[in-house]
């Protein structure tokens, strides 16, 4: 690839608040880093408590006239923004796998999704029904939905696009004004996000963006009783800590954290459908995804079968800098291969089988980067840290299992809930199996479980809201009771 094909696009490094691209106090700045070669690609300005702030009166002094803007106009506006987005997808895609690492083609398909999600939010607020319910004569119950106010939105870096819009579309399409802090390690793609916000004529202070020490804006966001909702993507870890700092405030919360996902293939499956749709699901963004299959379970009457034909298509991945024809990119960080080599190292000393993979990938432009193996390990039990501790890497774990019972309970054994899949020609099991997995999302049959009209969000450690469809619009209203009494 020429030089100039590698080269991050023009895109914005500065702090949006109140409608302005400014400087923090302090003028520090961080350095993002293209993980495919470790070369310095941009400086982000950075904020701490007091840009904050400041953003967060810019978004409560926006709030009321954004608030009572004509439906028709917001709408037009978010439809303009998803124009633009489409109109600018290639650059976009561009500058997200330049400082995130994902295939291309991944990422503008991210890009146009994002689109999607303004334009379905767009339209879904044409329907934010209220209601009217049945009331004593000469009075009215009329039930209203009402946006909830500023909204802080915290977002994770390996959907540097698509977390920032499947939050703030349906935030901005209800009426709610913003505050994004995306993730320091992919700030760029939210930043060009910001720059359309500004093309498309977004009024000055309805979505502003601040970039910095994750503990201190975070403190500050959640300590502020002008944020009314926090909004927050990432892992458990974190989720936790931003759901104890919200309580002083209460403010209304959705959490959208880790995973651990089964993905189950019966001995009545259909092999290559089940072997084709796992090496697409798992290294789609090398595995770095909360709803990636981390656990494999496989019927004791198949698996040799399945394990051939799964190892044959993975063997078959190219991995290398996303500019490239490639099927993954790069890992994140340093030091997400160290996490992985360390699960595997757990694995394999109790008895685990690597039978594709299992290292980092040297050599030529391999040393520049963070790149692993593609990897398959057989005769992972619970013994391993890897059965419950969440990968996000290259690693498909195989385990072998004998009845359905079985299968469901080994699969329901995690303290996440958030994807789950399963493969069966049989229409008795998939009502069973669907049932009793305790998951918020089943793919039976099917890895295509996020769609922008539909519910999208976990149980148990997973965290708790949705997002996408109806349901997402739903987490940024308020609902609001007038008894109405007709004549005295
Ligand atoms: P992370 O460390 O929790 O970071 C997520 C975001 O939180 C980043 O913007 C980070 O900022 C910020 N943050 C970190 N510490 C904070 C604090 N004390 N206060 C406020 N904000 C703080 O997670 P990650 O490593 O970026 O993402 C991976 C995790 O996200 C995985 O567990 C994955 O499963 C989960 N995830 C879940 C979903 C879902 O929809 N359920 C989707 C994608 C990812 P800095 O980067 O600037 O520190």
């Amino acid at each position: 690839m020429s030089m100039k094909e590698a080269t991050l696009p023009k895109v914005q490094t500065k702090l949006f608040i109140n409608g302005e691209w400014i400087d923090g106090d302090n003028k520090e700045t961080k350095d993002i880093v293209n993980p495919a070669n470790g070369e310095v690609i941009a400086k982000v300005v950075q904020a701490g408590p007091n840009e904050t702030k400041q953003a967060i009166n810019a978004a409560k002094e926006a709030f009321p006239d954004w608030a009572k803007m004509e439906l028709a106009d917001r709408v037009k506006l978010l439809h303009k923004i998803a124009d633009l987005m489409e109109e600018r997808a290639d650059t976009l895609a561009k500058i997200m796998t330049i400082e995130q690492g994902k295939p291309l083609k991944e990422s503008k398909g991210e890009v146009l999704t994002g689109a999607e999600n303004f334009r379905f939010a767009a339209e879904e607020a044409r329907r934010l029904y209220g209601e009217t319910i049945p009331a004593p004569n000469n009075h009215a119950f009329i039930v209203k939905k009402q946006p909830i106010g500023v909204v802080a939105a915290i977002t994770p870096w390996n959907f540097p696009g698509g977390m920032v819009t499947r939050k703030l579309a349906p935030a901005l399409a209800t009426g709610n004004t913003i505050v994004l802090k995306p993730s320091g390690d992919t700030p760029l793609s939210a930043l060009a996000i910001f720059e359309i916000f500004e093309e498309a004529g977004l009024p000055k202070g309805v979505a502003n963006i601040v970039m910095g020490s994750s503990k201190e804006i975070g403190e500050t966001l959640t300590d502020s009783d002008d944020v009314r909702k926090l909004t927050f993507t990432g892992s458990t870890k974190v989720g936790q800590t931003l759901f104890k700092q919200s309580a002083e405030t209460l403010k209304k919360i959705s959490l959208e954290l880790g995973g651990h996902a089964p993905f189950i293939v019966f001995d009545d499956a259909n092999l290559d459908a089940a072997v084709n749709d796992l090496v697409a699901a798992k290294f789609r963004n090398n595995g770095q995804v909360c709803v990636s299959p981390n656990r494999i379970f496989v019927a004791k009457e198949i698996k040799d079968k399945f394990t051939k034909a799964l190892v044959s298509e993975v063997e078959k991945l190219k991995v290398g800098n996303g500019l490239g024809d490639v099927n993954v990119g790069p890992l994140i960080r340093e030091d997400a291969i160290d996490k992985i080599d360390k699960q595997l190292k757990n694995a394999t000393d109790k008895g685990a089988k690597v039978l594709t993979g299992g290292g980092r990938l040297t050599g030529s432009d391999y040393d520049k980067g963070n790149f692993y193996k593609p990897t398959v390990l057989d005769n992972v039990t619970r013994e391993m840290d890897i059965f419950y501790e969440e990968t996000f890497g290259p690693v498909i774990p195989l385990i072998t299992f004998e009845t359905e019972d079985e299968a469901i309970e080994m699969a329901n054994d995690s303290e996440f809930g958030l994807a789950s899949y399963f493969y069966t020609k049989d229409l008795a099991r998939v009502e069973k199996v669907g049932s009793a997995l305790e998951y918020g999302m089943v793919g039976a049959n099917e890895i295509a479980i996020s769609n922008p009209e539909t519910p999208f969000g976990g149980v148990k450690h997973s965290g708790f809201g949705r997002e996408n469809g109806h349901y997402g619009m739903e987490e940024y209203i308020q609902v609001k009771f007038i008894n109405l009494k007709y004549r005295d």
